[in-house]
């Protein structure tokens, strides 16, 4: 299946056709389990699972297949050869796109978890009729779906990357320099100051690399490389519990290849050792937005 999901607010008038659902407890997804491999279940209703879902949402069409996601409770029934599994631990497993639409749909069910009354009136909030967003029953007030920016940067310093540990990982691993972006801020001012902040140095030759969807809850990664300009490393000790300097081939364990924070690591040490394939050991589980 290489078609993408084409998104919609506006579902089909009857559910009368099998449909994927990607049903969720708490961030966890139900898949079915067919030996090594697993799937979503193509069903017309949660019903047919013996499943009552707490919300549901209309995602959109997937090569003429509906896609619905839904929420049910974390103590609900598992169906049989099913189970609730991490979207860390579904990634490389389940295919895409499917994947990317399990991204999205746990981002779309925690964002309406956390939009039920209006910010300007305090009624309720409802879907609203054939846009993606949600509308305020009493003044009309429309919301879009959260999106949070922050940006991930890999900085080099004479074919050496700075890597550094932050008080937020749960896990002992290094990465690469991240950070939320302001309101009023570019990105390249949000690079600029975030790693100023952090570790002391500024940078230059600032480019962007590539992005990634990482909703947990709503960020969008957006990554950038840039060149070591000028400073000596001193370091927030509020964010960042040590910092360093790495040569491509001594690298300390780095996140999980799920990360753009991995993806620019990966790039880094191919590009400046073309005959090693990577090699860092990684830290599978841990990353957190804003890594
Ligand atoms: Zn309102």
């Amino acid at each position: 299946m290489h078609e993408r999901l084409i998104s919609s607010g506006n579902p089909p008038s009857a559910k009368v056709a099998p449909a994927l659902w990607f049903i969720f407890a708490a961030q966890k997804l139900l898949v079915l389990e067919e030996g090594a491999s697993v799937s979503i279940p193509r069903i017309v209703a949660p019903a047919s699972l013996g499943i009552s879902p707490l919300r549901e949402r209309y995602l959109g069409t997937l090569a003429g297949l509906d896609c619905y996601c839904a929420a049910v409770p974390e103590d609900g029934p598992i169906p049989p050869k099913m189970g609730f599994y991490g979207l860390r631990y579904l990634f490389g497993r389940l295919a895409e796109p499917l994947f990317t639409i399990a991204l999205k749909a746990v981002h779309l069910l925690e964002w309406e978890a956390t939009t039920r009354y209006c910010g300007r009136c305090g009624r309720e909030m409802a879907s609203a009729k054939e846009i993606n967003a949600r509308e305020c029953v009493g003044c009309g007030m429309v919301a879009f779906p959260r999106i949070s920016p922050a940006v991930i940067v890999l900085v080099e310093r004479d074919g050496q990357v700075l890597l550094a540990r932050s008080t937020r990982f749960t896990a002992d691993f290094y990465s690469v320099l991240a950070g939320f972006v302001e309101p009023g801020e570019t990105l390249e001012d949000t690079v600029h100051r975030e790693i100023e902040e952090e570790v002391g140095i500024k940078v230059k030759n600032v480019r962007y690399f590539s992005s990634q969807a990482w909703p947990f809850p709503d960020s969008l990664m957006i990554g950038f490389t840039a060149e070591y300009a000028s400073g000596e490393i001193r370091i927030d000790k509020t964010e960042i519990v040590e910092a360093g300097w790495f040569d491509p081939d001594k690298l300390p364990t780095v996140p999980g290849k799920i990360s753009i924070a991995r993806r620019l690591i990966d790039w880094f040490v191919e590009t400046r050792l073309p005959e090693k394939a990577p090699t860092a050991p990684a830290a599978e589980r841990s990353y957190d937005p804003g890594e």
